[in-house]
């Protein structure tokens, strides 16, 4: 059983929950009721904005100790933000958004805060995005450093041309960029990514491949299947179910995190989740408890 320490299970509740995560009163209840549990070592969310929730979140994360992660993409991208904008004025402003983001996630204990790079805007141009969403980063992580703050900046690559269409990225993409910065900033974890598999899948990459090259900087998996057939009507970054339709299973869970191991290069720890979107609110509990067996079984099969 060597190395099972390295994998901590992580739940997205924004995605596994989704039901019960839009009103104050469901959402605050939900954190009650994960908190009593011990399954989980860090909880991936959605930024906790309302003061009365904060104050919840807080005293109950005394007890829980989660190691938490906010998502601010979804939010970004509905306000048609872009961190990587050739538009030097919406870049600005996006950056001064995630100063907001990183103000607010800093009343409660925020570990990460995570971001993706932004729509490509123009093929043609994608090097200039890259850059531009490289002044991003170099910002948010002066801001954050400015304020004493003690978040890390985890930024999830996602598929390039499928669905999302983000500037990162593919995996030699991805790491060109990592390799622009300090390696002080990504050897503290001040600056990591998050391996997520429906992204790498839609982006044609050697999972092999992308996991020995990127493994410095991974800090967090997202299992995530998707319909790679160009022609199905399902293509795309759906969040679906496990349903054997897709690539994912335990196997390909368990062949990731074991590559990981493998590459020797890895994080010395790393959170794990399922990112599967739930509508009916009527099998929240039970997507949870699926997700769960499957996280355990795929560490347990990596890590045997
Ligand atoms: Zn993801």
């Amino acid at each position: 059983m060597a190395n099972k320490n390295i994998f901590k299970n992580s739940l997205l509740v924004s995605n596994i929950f989704d039901p019960l995560t839009h009103e104050t009163d469901s959402l605050k209840k939900l954190y009650r009721d994960l908190s009593g549990s011990s399954r989980y070592q860090g909880i991936e969310t959605r930024l906790i904005r309302d003061e009365l929730l904060i104050n919840e979140f807080n005293s109950l994360n005394q007890k829980a100790r989660w190691n938490v992660t906010y998502w601010i993409t979804g939010e970004m991208s509905r306000a048609k933000l872009n961190p990587s904008s050739i538009d030097e004025n919406l870049r600005d402003k996006t950056a001064h958004e995630i100063y907001k983001s990183i103000d607010i996630a800093a009343l409660t204990k925020c570990d990460f805060i995570g971001i993706a790079s932004g729509r490509c805007e123009d093929e043609n141009r994608r090097t200039e995005q890259i850059g531009q969403f490289q002044k991003t980063v170099c910002q948010a992580l002066d801001y954050i450093q400015s304020k004493a703050y003690p978040i890390k900046l985890v930024f999830e690559p996602l598929d390039t041309f499928a669905h999302k269409k983000n500037v990162l990225g593919n995996t030699d993409n991805v790491y060109g960029f990592l390799n622009r910065f300090p390696e002080n900033i990504t050897k503290t974890k001040k600056l990591s990514i998050c391996w997520d598999s429906a992204h790498f899948a839609l982006n044609e990459d050697d999972f092999n491949y992308s996991i020995n090259k990127l493994s410095p900087y991974i800090s967090r998996v997202h299992f995530a299947d998707a319909i790679l057939d160009k022609e199905d009507k399902s293509y795309g970054d759906w969040h679906r179910n496990f349903d054997q339709n897709g690539f994912m299973n335990e196997s390909v869970a368990a062949s990731i995190l074991k590559q990981l191991i493998e590459s020797g290069s890895h994080q010395d720890e790393i959170y794990v989740s399922v990112e599967i979107r739930e509508h009916d609110i009527n099998n929240v509990w039970n997507l949870e408890e699926q997700s769960f067996r499957f996280l355990e079984s795929a560490i347990k099969a990596a890590c045997d």
